[in-house]
């Protein structure tokens, strides 16, 4: 049990104290190097070669003093992960004498080899250096081993020696410089300025947590993130008894040294419960600047899993680690604020935020509407595709959730208010006689992808083990993009009465968009019917859904307002494919190799067994039960065996396909159902032998163990 908390310390004595944060720079820089900095954290002036090597020295003091010997460049690569090369402070003055040095060019700016990260193409046409850039705005932390090696880690964006993003906080950066300077303009000439325009994120991470034997016994969960084979036990998640169900004691004390040790990174870790499935629990912190809610969503995973194995545990982090229960996503609840703290997507009390809560929140929606593909494409992948659509998470269509209230208003402005002229004091009146919104009325629906919760948008796609920073590009992306057109028009009507220019819009951008709300069952069979009636993308899978990033229209979207350039949009399609096939291929390698080597064997062994004992008992003319299971064990065998020679040969055949796109569609159609099969009559043998020849542990010890 965490040892700072029965120490009886208060959790604000050590919150953020493995971070560089305001209370470290204010004891490790002068008062007037601190507000230089500040200056640059927060209005984004240009940090100096001179104030940069004074925050580096006072970065590396205070590291020193926490016990940390390295620094590294912590950054994301086009995979899930994160990336870190290790440096130590140590160096070698002109006499020779061994230093401790980091400079702002150490902090500002590293090198790395790129060659070995996944580049999608990119470095076939540049050089393979790859520089890594300082994140001002993400603070540098403390990553500490167990035994006390520490390194100081510095969030930073990471490029090609051409300037190509090769990574995933570069587009985030991007398209929040994007937002802000769209928001800002817009709320310029609606005469609400702002100085500076943020999107919040919170991230809300599920996650199952399983001993580290079982899973030490389980070389699909080892080698793919999830179980291959397992029959459903025969206890599921059927009487709902799981979600928010009191937590057992050994969780709890992991959930405590979990949030311990997010405290001390400075990581809000706020709310904890169990899940839906058995053995499955969620984290949330509070929301922060989506850089920096991303970059410590990524922490978070890293501790949880790290916290586990010290738990004697292993934290699954997989969209679906079992068949047959819920899979794990990550709830992206999005919101865009000033600088002077206003919530743009919050309604407010007085009757010109009123207004403006609906142009904002009709930009996301219009947004939404016009890159359905996009928003969908930015949580695709091979894992996902396991649990989007499968009735316990959103379906592959996208649609908003916006609640009845908001939908009662927007219809009677459509309908009810008449003329344009209206819906100004309709809007005004609506403040005093619409009841607040409350939480509540606004958050019902769950099996909504995309919901209005208040005061936030809710993306409930995303998968569990996905970054957050490809959604966030997008939704960043697109709001940018409609308040640009929202600008144009208001700038092109300039002289028109400003109130009837809003009123006109709202109205306008609710009739062309309406189509994208949704408040019904997004699970029901009628929703699939009524959305292609509405002509609404359904893309079932990752493969169609890589497709958005070919549109004209997205990439137009991305070139022109310096997202990605041509390059690295067709970069990341390739990426998404590659990483699709591969894990597919990865996945269909271990079921073979599982079933040739250790199913198989084992229930011939049994069946020969069983054979054994019937010629005894024959000799006294018994053994027909003995006989009948030697026959069904039989025939299993022999449809296990021309699975696993399907598989193969689809695996095979996929593998020899060169074209990236043709290959995933191999690997979708083909290899896929054949894998599905193979577990199938895996599963169905399961469930007639003998427990204790089956060579990996089952799905009811693993998921109720005590
Ligand atoms: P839920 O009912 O979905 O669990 P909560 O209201 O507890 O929702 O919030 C879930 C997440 O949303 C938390 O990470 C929280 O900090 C975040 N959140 C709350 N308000 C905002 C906001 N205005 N912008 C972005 N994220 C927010
Ligand atoms: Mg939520």
């Amino acid at each position: 049990m965490s040892k700072l908390l029965t120490d009886e310390k208060r959790i604000t004595d050590f919150f953020a104290c493995d971070v560089f944060d305001d209370k470290a720079m204010k004891e490790y820089m002068s008062a007037e190097d601190y507000a230089a900095f500040k200056e640059v954290t927060q209005n984004g002036s240009e940090l100096n070669r001179q104030l940069a090597d004074k925050v580096a020295d006072a970065m590396k003091e205070w590291a020193m003093s926490k016990g940390a010997t390295h620094y590294t460049h912590w950054f994301q690569p086009l995979t899930d992960a994160t990336a870190e090369k290790h440096d130590a402070f140590i160096s070698i003055d002109k006499g020779g004498k061994v230093i401790l040095e980091f400079t702002g060019k150490n902090l500002m700016r590293g090198e790395a080899d790129a060659s070995s990260f996944p580049s999608g193409g990119i470095r076939a046409t540049f050089e393979a250096r790859g520089y890594t850039i300082w994140d001002v705005m993400s603070p540098a932390f403390i990553k500490k081993s167990q035994g006390g090696a520490g390194v100081l880690c510095i969030p930073t964006a990471f490029c090609s020696f051409g300037g190509e993003a090769l990574d995933k906080k570069t587009p985030l950066l991007r398209s929040m410089a994007y937002l802000e300077r769209e928001a800002k303009r817009f709320l310029a000439l609606i005469g609400k300025p702002a100085n500076r325009v943020y999107p919040n994120v919170g991230g809300e991470q599920e996650y199952f947590l399983i001993s580290k034997e079982d899973y030490l016994k389980r070389e699909d969960l080892k080698l793919t993130g999830r179980t291959l084979f397992g029959a459903a036990p025969p206890k599921g998640q059927e009487k709902n008894d799981q979600y928010y169900a009191k937590i057992k004691e050994n969780v709890l004390d992991y959930m405590a040294d979990l949030n311990e040790a997010l405290w001390k990174l400075g990581i809000t870790a706020k709310t904890q419960h169990n899940e839906v499935a058995p053995s499955q629990h969620e984290l949330a912190p509070i929301f922060a600047t989506a850089n920096i809610a991303t970059d410590q969503n990524q922490i978070i995973m890293e501790t949880m899993k790290k916290v586990a194995d010290s738990h004697g545990l292993k934290c699954l982090l997989h969209e679906k680690p079992f068949a047959g229960v819920n899979g794990s996503g990550k709830h992206n609840n999005w919101s865009l604020c000033t600088d002077d703290g206003r919530n743009l997507l919050s309604m407010g009390k007085d009757e010109e935020s009123h207004r403006t809560f609906f142009l904002f929140f009709l930009a996301v929606i219009a947004g939404v509407d016009d890159f359905q593909d996009l928003l969908r494409m930015s949580c695709a992948s091979a894992g996902n595709d396991r649990r989007i659509g499968g009735h316990e998470a959103p379906p592959a269509i996208i649609s908003v959730y916006v609640g009845d209230k908001i939908e009662a208003m927007l219809n009677d402005i459509e309908h009810n208010v008449g003329e344009v002229d209206n819906i100004k004091e309709y809007l005004e009146m609506g403040v005093s006689t619409m009841p607040k919104l409350k939480k509540d009325d606004s958050d019902r629906n769950r099996t909504s992808p995309f919901a209005f919760t208040g005061n936030k948008f809710e993306f409930r796609m995303v998968g569990s083990q996905q970054t957050l920073s490809t959604p966030n590009v997008i939704l960043n992306t697109i709001t940018a993009y409609t308040l640009s057109r929202f600008s144009d028009i208001i700038e092109s009507k300039k002289g028109e009465n400003l109130d009837k220019v809003l009123s006109q819009l709202i109205y306008d951008e609710y009739v062309a968009h309406k189509r994208i709300i949704f408040n019904g069952n997004n699970y029901s069979e009628e929703w699939t019917k009524e959305a292609a009636k509405r002509g609404l993308y359904n893309l079932s899978n990752a493969v169609d859904a890589f497709e958005a990033l070919k549109r004209k229209e997205v990439r137009d979207l991305f070139i022109s307002n310096g997202i990605f350039n041509e390059v690295e949009i067709d970069a990341r399609y390739r990426i998404y494919l590659t990483d699709y096939s591969q894990t597919i291929n990865i996945e269909a390698q271990t079921a073979l190799s599982i079933a040739k080597t250790r199913i198989l064997p084992s229930v011939m062994k049994y069946q020969g067994e069983t054979a054994i004992q019937l010629e005894s008992l024959n000799k006294f003319g018994l053994g027909k039960t003995h006989l009948e299971k030697i026959e069904i064990l039989d025939k299993a065998i022999s449809e296990f065996n021309n699975a696993i020679n399907e598989l193969e040969a689809a695996t095979n055949k996929a593998r020899a396909i060169s074209d990236l796109k043709q290959r995933a569609i191999a690997c979708r159609d083909e290899v896929n159902p054949k894998l599905d099969n193979l577990r199938k009559i895996a599963d169905d043998m399961q469930l007639i032998c003998d427990k204790a020849i089956w060579p990996y542990p089952n799905y009811q010890d693993i998921l109720f163990r005590d």
